[in-house]
């Protein structure tokens, strides 16, 4: 066994050891998490994963083992996350992939992000006095579904990059399903603290016991209805949940639970799958590049970047002088975010977002000594801008994020969900549905009347922040890294740009920094020693502060001179691991 791979047992281990008592006298910090809070970077020569759990690390380097490509494993670690981290990302959900082929030097970006109904329009969200209802009124129950694009996303990827016969990746999730997995400390708190988990049969009696009590850390827990989906998934691939059994039991979930939906077996039908041209950012002599609209997550951060260019970063080195730059740029880039960026397909967005003299111009509202408080968007030469109106920030919690390196150099990043924890609470096949439909501005205009970009529209994706990131030097991949974390994705993966490239620390210890964050109001500080400290000392540069907690959930792969070093979040339980 490699020291890589000995990680990865041991952390099972300590994973499954974790009992329910452990967690009710030390609620701030769960035993694995102090357990995988040791860990240092892993390093390989061959391939590795990065992802949210260690059973689907493992099931990921089971598929790289057998001779499978980065696209194989990522089947096969996306289905096992399904099952065993259900609150974050599935079948019900969809995502974004950023995959690198080594043979063809090629960077390419698959958008399979959830759809509106074609009938939906920009009344969708509002109650029957005009307004804009409630966040989580809007959440629970088949409104908030869109169409999944998860099962299409993963076939697409096999299909473009697989090596692999397909039913052999999804059989590691079956086996799974079938045997049961433990419910790790995670879940268990995610489920007890879930608001309206309880309320639809088919996902109570999953997460809850006889009696009504939430699941324990340790329980096994099989799902029998989840390993028939992924048979018919094995056996049919993504058709079934597009034009058959799955897709009709879907739309009958969303339209008969409360709170329904109007979604139809033609808006399954009509779902595509989209490659989209990466978005790329020249940032100290490499490029970093992600995902386009409908996702925010690449324009956004490339904005930061292309702002702190400006600055010595690599020279100033880690401190208050930077956190402040950062934050200052984070302010203007969100800014221009609320106001422009939407699904591209629907909206006119101005090119010049990421136009290096516009960003020199912006980078210079940035005052080195104090905050300029509430950042205004900008103006790169686009007439429609001043039709719109900017929507507002929502941070949120959910998602998993993985990264994959095989052994021919192939690589994929990639970013999943079904929207907030668990989703909009509906289940059907023994997988959740998901509430991207939230993602929406739910008000369509401004008091002025004036059209908010991320407004409903029929057929139309709802803006995320998701940034799956592949970081080139010289034309080949140097850095795959990504979040979940709602809008705070976006300067969780600047900042591990910055901390792994700018200033060449270890993935692990990168990813392990304080986060710092602003989306254009207070500057959020994550909760931890001396957090006060650190509070006070941006005071003094004028920014509104505010201590949290901020779970990223960062998995990163290095690659350099051929060799991988990994890194999995201490604030989740995942594991970075591989040969
Ligand atoms: N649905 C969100 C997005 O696409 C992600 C949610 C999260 O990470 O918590 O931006």
């Amino acid at each position: 066994m490699t020291k890589a791979r000995r990680g990865l047992a041991l952390v099972a281990a300590l994973l499954a050891a974790t009992a329910p008592q452990a967690l009710a006298e030390a609620p701030a910090q769960p035993e694995h998490t102090r357990a995988i809070a040791e860990r240092q970077s892993v390093t390989a020569e061959t391939h590795m994963v990065a992802a949210a759990h260690p059973l689907a690390t493992e099931a990921g380097l089971a598929i790289l083992e057998a001779g499978g490509t980065a696209a194989d494993a990522a089947v096969a670690v996306q289905l096992v996350l399904n099952l065993v981290e259900p609150q974050s990302s599935g079948l019900g959900g969809g995502g974004f992939v950023v995959h690198w082929s080594a043979e063809n030097a090629r960077l390419a970006t698959y958008d399979g992000r959830e759809r509106a109904p074609l009938e939906a329009d920009e009344t969708y969200w509002l109650d029957e006095d005009g307004e804009p209802v409630d966040f989580w009124d809007a959440v629970v129950g088949g409104r908030s579904v869109g169409v999944p694009g998860t099962p299409m996303l993963l076939e697409t990827l096999h299909a473009r990059h697989g090596r692999l016969d397909w039913a052999a990746l999804v059989q590691p999730a079956i086996d799974l399903a079938e045997e049961g997995f433990e419910v790790s400390s995670r879940l268990a708190g995610a489920i007890a603290d879930a608001r309206e988990l309880d309320r639809f049969d088919e996902t109570r009696a999953y997460f809850f016991d006889a009696d009504g009590a939430p699941l324990e850390a340790g329980t096994i827990l099989q799902n029998p209805a989840f390993a028939e989906t992924l048979r018919l998934y094995a056996a049919e691939g993504a058709r079934p949940f597009y034009a058959g059994e799955i897709a009709e039991a879907i739309v009958e979930a969303v339209r008969t639970e409360e709170n329904n939906g109007i979604l139809t077996i033609e808006d399954m039908t009509a779902y595509e799958v989209v490659e989209r041209e990466p978005v790329c950012i020249e940032y100290r002599g490499r490029d970093v590049c992600g995902m386009g609209p409908p996702s925010s997550g690449a324009l956004t951060i490339g904005q930061i970047l292309g702002m702190l260019e400006a600055f010595d970063l690599p020279g100033m080195g880690p401190g208050m002088e930077a956190n402040h730059l950062f934050l200052e740029a984070s302010r203007l880039a969100f800014a221009d975010r609320a106001l422009y960026m939407a699904d591209s397909d629907y909206v006119d967005m101005p090119e010049g977002l990421l136009d290096r003299d516009y960003l020199a111009e912006r980078a210079a509202l940035i005052d080195p000594e104090r905050s300029m408080g509430r950042a205004e968007a900008g103006e790169p030469p686009w007439e429609a801008a001043r039709l719109l109106a900017p929507d507002a920030p929502r941070p949120r919690e959910g998602t998993t994020h993985f990264v994959i390196a095989d052994a021919d150099g192939n690589m994929v990043s990639a970013t999943t969900t079904i929207e907030t924890g668990f989703g909009s609470r509906v289940m059907t096949n023994g997988f959740l549905l998901n509430n991207e439909l939230t993602d929406f501005s739910r008000a369509p205009r401004d008091e002025e009347g004036r059209p908010i970009a991320n407004r409903v529209e029929g057929g139309k994706r709802p803006r995320s922040s998701m940034a799956p990131t592949v970081v080139l030097e010289d034309g080949r991949p140097l850095l795959l890294s990504g979040s979940p974390g709602g809008i705070a994705i976006i300067p969780y993966t600047a900042w591990s740009v910055i901390r792994i490239l700018d200033w060449e620390m270890e993935p692990q210890e990168a990813i392990d920094q304080r986060h710092l964050v602003n989306f254009n109001g207070p500057t959020g500080i994550e909760a931890g020693p001396e957090a006060e400290v650190l509070a006070e000392a941006l005071e003094a540069l004028g920014h509104d502060t505010d201590i949290r907690d901020l779970n990223s959930g960062l998995h990163v792969i290095r690659i350099e001179n051929g060799r991988l070093t990994g890194a999995a979040d201490k604030r989740r339980e995942g594991v970075a691991a591989g040969d």
